[in-house]
């Protein structure tokens, strides 16, 4: 396996001099209700972080949390392994891998007292289709929306049999891909491993913006990522909308080349999200609040660059992401070997981030960006179109989207001075122009070419 040269010292350096005050700072005074367990089933130290504990004490100690082994998931599983999830009150809590976003789905339809999950990270919109039972068979799951656990750290890989074809941000001749079935015998064929979510938005934004129908002009499919990359290694599926740690192997492994980083696409779009059952957090409201406070404290850790060694020895471990420390590091220190010719990308702030961005909060769930995946869903006449009009759409985001639990568990933590002012994060740019106004939906979906609305 080829390594790409690693001419990033410096940086790292850098980094280690900026090490040294989170951990001086001692932990704020606490305010009641301290967990009568610390440690337990975690495997380390006590928390570094600076959230206090306060509030009433949590109902349970325990939920199931489903998560897939990928960069979104960092702040479950650390919040779980850095005591995190302990400090708040919340020792027991399971963070239970899923085979797959189906898996994910089908586990929390069960809920955790019949042998499945009660919530865990989720890509969007799912979390609104649970609860509108769109993607359930109309078994109506109502799900509350608690934070964003991430975002970047996805990009659009293309197998090395179309490198040179100028396959990059924007794609520079379209008619290389529309003229497949003519040269190739068959069309050009694309992956992602779950349809209507975000890696099936990414991709189509991606073609749609060089002037490639991604219904019409391709075959863009849902396969496993196993079979996604040996169908590019062997010639047979061209490309992959995918997740760290995916793009590194792509390119070490000279399968391909990194066409875009979803941040080239979008700076500091929204990712995945922590969502959980209605039930469950009406049930045990406290118990929501401490659980979000561990969180948020994991996505400050998370987010300091000094924690990302151990964030990534943690990760790559055989009981989460089982891959080898070596793919995990360089996506968390901003590295990207794109291929193809491509410069590298080499800036902290071009890999996943969890706490905050240039933009504002990564955690706090923006009904703004809830809105955009479902404009989104409707551009592209998703589910048959039951997402029918911007007003079933917002009443569904304030359904589901619980800003107001963030802010008040921000608040208990005194993580108060990142909470944001708006439930909007404004108006947001792509790479190729397009606008997204969040108080007017309508005139991005006029202004997109390609779509099915
Ligand atoms: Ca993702």
């Amino acid at each position: 396996m080829a390594t790409p040269a690693n001419p990033y010292s410096r940086r790292k350096f850098l980094w280690i001099a900026t090490a040294t005050a989170a951990s001086t700072i001692p932990l704020k005074g606490c305010l009641g209700n301290p967990p009568e367990t610390t440690g337990g089933s975690t495997t380390t130290n006590t928390p570094t972080a600076t959230g206090t504990v306060s509030g009433p004490a949590p109902e349970t100690t325990k939920i199931r949390l489903g998560y897939i082994p990928i960069v979104e998931s960092a702040p479950l599983i650390i919040a779980k392994e850095k005591g995190f999830f302990a400090k708040y009150g919340m020792p027991d809590v399971d963070v239970a891998k899923q085979a797959n976003w189906a898996s994910a789905r089908d586990n929390v339809v069960i809920g955790s007292d019949k042998g499945g999950i009660d919530g865990g990270q989720w890509q969007m919109p799912m979390p609104h289709l649970l609860t509108a039972g769109i993607i359930t068979n109309g078994q109506k799951v109502p799900m509350y929306l608690l934070a964003q656990l991430n975002t970047q750290g996805n990009g659009i890989a293309v197998s090395g049999k179309n490198a040179g074809k100028g396959l990059g941000l924007k794609i520079n001749d379209p008619d290389y891909i529309k003229g497949f079935e003519k040269t190739e015998g068959r069309k050009f064929k694309a992956a992602h491993t779950f349809p209507n979510v975000n890696q099936d938005f990414w991709i189509r934004y991606w073609f749609a913006a060089s002037g490639v129908d991604p219904d019409k002009d391709i075959d863009l499919l849902a396969v496993p990522p196993a079979e996604t990359v040996q169908g590019m290694r062997n010639g047979t599926m061209d490309a992959f909308s995918t997740g760290d740690p995916w793009p590194y192997r792509i390119v070490s492994d000279e399968i391909g080349f990194m066409a875009a980083l979803t941040n080239e696409i979008w700076k500091f779009h929204p990712e995945e999200y922590l969502a959980i059952r209605a039930d469950w957090v009406d049930k045990n409201p406290n118990a929501t609040k401490a659980l979000l406070k561990a969180v948020m404290e994991a996505q400050q850790w998370c987010d300091r660059p000094e924690n990302r060694k151990e964030l990534v020895e943690i990760c790559a471990g055989r009981n989460y992401f089982n891959v080898p420390v070596a793919v995990l590091r360089p996506p968390y220190e901003g590295k990207y070997a794109m291929g193809d010719n491509k410069p590298n990308v080499d800036n902290f702030k071009s890999g996943p981030l969890y706490w905050k961005d240039d933009l504002g909060s990564v955690s706090y769930p923006y009904k703004s960006h809830d809105l955009w995946f479902l404009t989104e869903t409707m551009r592209w006449g998703f589910h048959d179109n039951a997402i029918k009009d911007f007003d079933m759409a917002k009443k569904l985001i304030d359904s589901v989207n619980r800003e107001d639990i963030w802010k008040e568990a921000a608040k208990e933590a005194g993580f108060t001075a990142d909470i944001p002012t708006s439930t909007s994060r404004g108006i947001e740019t792509f790479f190729d122009g397009i606008k997204f106004d969040p108080a007017n939906p309508e005139a991005y979906l006029k202004s997109l070419k390609v779509k099915r609305a």
